[in-house]
């Protein structure tokens, strides 16, 4: 029997980071995974595909859309679908040997196959046990569907049949304005296909800041989305080739219908915990189906630990990794620490959108006194010469203090741009420490400067 002193459960950015860092800090660790590849939803049917699709479609858009505009002429290129699938393939196994690499590395064995626990101390891959002081279940979230729709991963799909269609559609029905359904209804919206987009809420993306969220429909609207916003789907009927969504508007229950070559669901994701044994050992667990755990990842067993997805918190990669970093020091005798106020979220469309902290409707909620520094994109003479005027950087400040309480942008690189707000608003900065902070010329990070100068005396370029 194999002795252990951390096996990781999962290969997600949470639990393989958590076995890197277990292993660097000289615990002999494993990590288990029944996946063919390392990396779990993230590198393989998650952030890095959804990525890769959208940089290809967003060439194939350049290339339609401006590169007339910049003397740039000729045949616009053509879509091979099964290459551009290839392509992203070639990606995924790009970045999941990558990991298998940074395993060997670090001496961290793979135990392949599904795990479970069989009591606390021991994880059970196929017909071993090994025994391990410390486990961590980093064993992700699946997509989850709504009644009456069944995923068959042809015509009705979830993200995972959205990132290998046979091809294209015609008719794209997304059903769930979040994030995942946004981005990859952007893809085949660029590829040609007309997307409709059907929402409960009022409003895309919720959560996410009013203004942001209006203006980011608006620009999708206008890249040939469409929405149908305060609907309740009833359920989807579905051949082998097409595919028909009911729906009622929610305002006046009246019953319509919708026809479709493929319809994605996108309507959230939840914990995946099956087969671990986890009730059985007494682990207790959220209502919602995630694992409960303390402010050290501590699960109600000794021993067990759980981080990632299939904890409470936003179901985000990067949330993840620092939990799985954080949960590895804390079983290494150091002080492991995840700041939740600073987490950001990005949407990784054209534009994309960004935000971290508190948003104005919540500090409005807390009866905060709060100001608000906005700079939109079409000041910033960069984003002009590279048609990515669309969009602002807003920032909200303590009234008071100055004390940065959030970031809220929709525009060119916002993905990037928000980390920049995520360091400061670690250091408790003021808006003015921004703002007073010399910003390379042109870059769209002077956006980031402009609105920050907008929470004290004024933009310049405004
Ligand atoms: P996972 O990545 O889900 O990994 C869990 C792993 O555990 C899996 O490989 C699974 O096979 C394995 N496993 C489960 N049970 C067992 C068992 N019993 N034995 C052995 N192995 C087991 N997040 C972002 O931050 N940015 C993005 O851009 C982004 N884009 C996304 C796009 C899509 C289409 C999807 C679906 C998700 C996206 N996410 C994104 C979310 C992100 O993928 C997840 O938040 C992240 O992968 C969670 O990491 P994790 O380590 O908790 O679990």
């Amino acid at each position: 029997m194999a002795q252990y002193d951390v096996i990781v459960i999962g290969s997600g950015p949470g639990g393989y980071v958590a076995a890197i860092r277990a292993a660097q800090l000289g615990l002999k660790t494993a990590c288990v995974e029944g996946r063919d590849t390392l990396g779990g939803t993230c590198l393989n049917i998650g952030c890095i595909p959804s990525k890769a699709l959208l940089h290809a479609s967003h060439q194939l858009h350049e290339a339609e859309h401006n590169f007339a505009k910049m003397g740039l002429k000729g045949k616009s290129p053509s879509v091979d679908w099964k290459q551009m699938l290839a392509y992203k393939d070639d990606v995924i196994g790009q970045n999941t040997k990558g990991i298998e690499f940074l395993f060997k590395k670090n001496k961290i064995t793979w135990l392949k196959g599904w795990g479970s626990i069989p009591e606390a101390g021991k994880v059970k891959v196929g017909d071993e046990v090994h025994e391990a002081k410390n486990i961590i279940v980093a064993t992700g979230s699946e997509a989850s569907s709504i009644p009456n729709v069944e995923i068959d991963e042809k015509v009705v799909v979830s993200s995972t049949g959205a990132l290998e269609l046979a091809k294209i559609p015609k008719k794209l029905c997304v059903i769930g304005a979040g994030v995942i359904g946004l981005e990859l209804g952007s893809v085949y919206a660029r590829l040609g296909s007309e997307v409709q987009v059907i929402e409960y809420l009022d409003a895309v993306t919720p959560g996410m800041d009013a203004e942001v969220s209006k203006q980011f429909q608006r620009l999708l609207a206008k890249q040939g989305l469409s929405f149908t916003l305060g609907a309740a789907v009833q359920g989807v009927e579905a051949t082998k080739t097409k595919a028909k969504v009911t729906y009622k508007l929610r305002k006046d229950d009246s019953e319509h219908s919708v026809d479709a070559d493929v319809v994605l669901v996108a309507t959230g994701r939840k914990p995946y915990t099956d087969g671990l044994g986890l009730e059985d050992l007494g682990v207790e667990m959220m209502p919602r189906g995630q694992v409960k755990v303390d402010s050290h990842w501590r699960t109600s067993v000794p021993g067990i630990y759980a981080i990632g997805d299939c904890i409470e918190g936003p179901m985000l990669a990067h949330k993840a990794e620092d939990e799985g970093m954080a949960c590895a020091e804390v079983i290494a005798g150091k002080h492991g620490h995840v700041n939740y106020g600073v987490i950001p979220s990005v949407i990784y469309t054209h534009p994309e959108v960004s935000s971290v902290g508190a948003t104005e409707e919540q500090l409005k909620k807390e009866g905060r006194a709060y100001k608000v520094g906005k700079f939109s994109f079409m000041g910033n003479g960069r984003a002009k010469a590279n048609f990515a005027g669309d969009g602002f950087v807003k920032l909200l400040a303590d009234k008071e203090t100055d004390r940065l309480l959030g970031a809220h942008m929709i525009g060119p690189m916002v993905g990037d741009l928000i980390h920049e707000i995520c360091v400061a608003m670690e250091f408790g900065a003021s808006a003015e420490d921004v703002a007073l902070t010399c910003h390379a010329h042109p870059t769209y990070s002077e956006a980031v400067r402009e609105a920050a100068l907008a929470c004290g005396s004024g933009a310049i370029h405004m």
